[in-house]
């Protein structure tokens, strides 16, 4: 893939993000995260060099890896994946700039002990289940406020700065537009949170609509 492969699909993109943020509020800003959990370095290098800065990663191992190999580039990594108790310490190594999927308050706590002993903090989003879907994690949107709450109490060396959701796994758009108004609610009920991240290939244009400033874009972003 050249160059203006790459530039032809990122403008496309950022035009389809621009009109769905301007259709919401011209005030309204949205931070573009280029998942590249199925591209290797070459294409996330390539994607650096016409702009982008922010990349996520859904396994601690690739994010690890992909991190450490391009070092030497100024990126921003973003954890958005299911974390196993047991690789809380290869995570806290990362340092990564937002762990986005922390999703139970068990999590918060084991991470919030290693963090400290590590004297180290990290940045995160709680991630809510709005469509209360069996194959999903995250909290449930009834105790969102409340695991949110219970976190910033008692987790000194977590920064929470917001939710994350996936929407609802479904081709009904009014189901999809529930969830994501679910998430948007509570992200507005919380003080202090300032990134609301939903949204992806298949739906980041409505996510942004209800409210959505940070999109997880994978497959629409990698030319392949
Ligand atoms: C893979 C993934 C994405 C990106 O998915 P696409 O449909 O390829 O845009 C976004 N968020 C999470 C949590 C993911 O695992």
């Amino acid at each position: 893939m050249n160059t203006e492969a790459y530039k032809i699909y990122l403008d496309g993109v950022i035009q389809r993000v621009e009109n769905a943020r301007i259709s919401r509020s011209e005030h309204h800003i949205v931070k573009i995260v280029a998942v590249s959990k199925y591209s290797d370095e070459a294409e996330i290098k390539a994607l650096y060099q016409i702009g982008q800065r922010a990349f996520g990663e859904n396994k601690v191992q690739d994010l690890l890896a992909k991190s450490t190999n391009l070092n030497d580039l100024p990126l921003e990594w973003h954890f958005i994946g299911t974390l196993q108790k047991n690789k809380i310490n290869q995570l806290i190594d990362a340092d990564p700039f937002l762990f986005q999927s922390l999703d139970s308050l068990e999590l918060a706590q084991a991470l919030q002990q290693r963090l400290k002993i590590k004297e180290a903090r990290m940045e995160c989003l709680l991630q809510i289940n709005s469509a209360k879907e069996e194959s999903k994690s995250g909290v449930m949107p009834e105790i969102a406020a409340d695991i949110y709450a219970q976190i910033k109490e008692n987790c000194p060396n977590i920064t929470l700065r917001g939710v994350m959701s996936i929407g609802a796994h479904t081709q009904d758009q009014k189901i999809i537009q529930e969830s994501f108004e679910t998430t948007y609610g509570i992200f507005k009920g919380l003080k202090g949170a300032d990134i609301c991240s939903m949204g992806m290939s298949g739906d980041f244009e409505l996510a942004i609509r209800c409210g959505s400033n940070m999109v997880r874009l994978g497959s629409i972003i990698f030319p392949k």
